[in-house]
């Protein structure tokens, strides 16, 4: 039952107007698409677990925006969620993933050979490659709404599976509460840990109660294939390593999650997916694929030139800090990532990042010798499906004549 003050019962006896929340402020999704009439139409329903409309959006309404990205302003709490509140849902889906339909069917491809090149981005410049998803275990609650109990099955379920794997992959698990203060801070200083719960849109959402009851990491031992338990979603699952071979982070991520599904299917679990929106999260801006494909890499004077942004947005890609979401660029070194999850497959998302960053370090290099990068900057975004090449070729047999 009740985790937050959004189930008082007796608001009941206002109206959806006397409870409607104050979005004059608001730049995300929600705030975008919400209106009086949508909460009215939803506000007396719920998911069988219990998660109402009130919960969904709590986490957009304290949170009006985000310094560094465009938030989505709302979470699910279970996977029913998606289905129940979809007139609000739906639309924030579209907002968010440039105009995806609810018609529109979501495409999975997780073999790494369909990649080209990847294993060749300038170690000058690419300090580190990553690769992250994650999933979601059918039956339980999501992060926002899950029980105590629910959290632990979730962690020994986890801790279970990922026991079974062997080889390179093989490791161990970490639980929070059982690591000191400073072995936990060197973890999310070497970048492999989540940070603690910190962020005002993960306290807003509920998914920080009881923390760090049941949350933790599993790593193998050289730290270049982790699993975060229990965070913002049921799992998150990393490949990573020092360096630019983006082709090498890939298949290892590729090849190990492919192992954890098949690890919890024997254990009779599946995951939360379907057709239309892919797998399932608890953010809406990751569903489909999940997937986060990034580089840490050192763009000291593009990121000053005026046409950064823009060359971002074209090249589908997405900036952050290197010290996670909350953090801002220190030093001209960025966390470049692809901006979609949904409608691309996992595949064409790496591929984006691969092409992206290699033509944002040649853009770095030009201007490091202070030449013109006018004739690189792309003509037009890159699409999702060209009925011509897609811009993402054009530019693949741009840098081949350039090399
Ligand atoms: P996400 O939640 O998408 O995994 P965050 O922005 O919250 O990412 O960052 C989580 C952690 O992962 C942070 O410590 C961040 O520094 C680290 N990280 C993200 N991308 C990279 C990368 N390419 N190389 C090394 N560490 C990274
Ligand atoms: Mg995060």
């Amino acid at each position: 039952m009740p985790f937050g003050n959004t189930h008082n019962q007796l608001k009941m006896k206002y109206s959806s107007k006397a409870e409607y929340p104050d979005l004059s402020k608001h730049n995300n999704h929600m705030a975008k698409v919400l209106t009086p009439a949508m909460y009215k139409s939803l506000c007396s329903k719920q998911t069988p677990s219990g998660f109402r409309l009130d919960d969904v959006i709590q986490t957009g309404v304290d949170n009006p925006g985000h310094p560094f990205i465009m938030t989505v302003g709302c979470v699910a709490g279970d996977e029913e969620t998606y289905e129940v509140f979809k007139e609000l849902l739906d639309r924030v889906i579209k907002d968010r993933h440039g105009g995806y339909k609810p018609t529109d069917k979501h495409k999975t491809d997780l073999n790494p050979d369909n990649l080209k090149g990847g294993d060749d981005l300038d170690p000058k410049y690419v300090l580190s490659s990553r690769v992250r998803t994650g999933r979601s275990i059918r039956g339980f609650c999501l992060p926002p709404h899950c029980s105590r109990g629910e959290r632990r099955a979730i962690e020994k379920l986890s801790v279970d599976a990922l026991g079974a794997l062997s080889g390179d992959l093989k490791g161990k698990y970490y639980a929070l509460k059982n690591m000191s203060e400073t072995e936990q801070q060197q973890l999310i200083d070497d970048h492999f840990l989540f940070d603690k719960p910190v962020s005002p849109l993960l306290l807003a959402s509920g998914m920080a109660r009881d923390w760090p009851d049941a949350r933790g990491i599993w790593h193998n031992d050289n730290k270049t294939f982790l699993v975060w338990v229990n965070e913002e979603d049921h799992l998150r699952v990393i490949s990573m390593q020092k360096g630019g071979n983006m082709k090498k982070v890939f298949t290892r991520f590729c090849t190990g999650l492919t192992k954890i599904e098949e690890l919890f299917k024997k254990k009779g679990h599946e995951f939360m997916w379907n057709e239309h929106l892919g797998y399932i999260l608890t953010c809406p801006s990751n569903l489909g694929t999940g997937l986060r494909a990034g580089v840490h890499v050192k763009l000291p004077n593009l990121s000053k030139h005026n046409k950064f942004e823009e060359v971002l947005k074209k090249l589908r890609l997405q900036k952050r800090g290197t010290g996670g979401v909350d953090t801002a660029a220190v030093g001209g070194v960025f966390d470049i990532s692809n901006a979609d999850r949904l409608g691309f497959s996992e595949v064409q998302l790496v591929q984006m990042v691969v092409d992206g960053v290699k033509l944002l370090v040649e853009m770095e290099k030009k201007l490091e010798k202070g030449q013109a990068i006018d004739d690189l900057i792309p003509t037009c975004q890159i699409l999702k499906s060209g009925a011509d090449k897609t811009y993402l070729q054009k530019l693949r047999d741009f840098m081949k004549k350039h090399k």
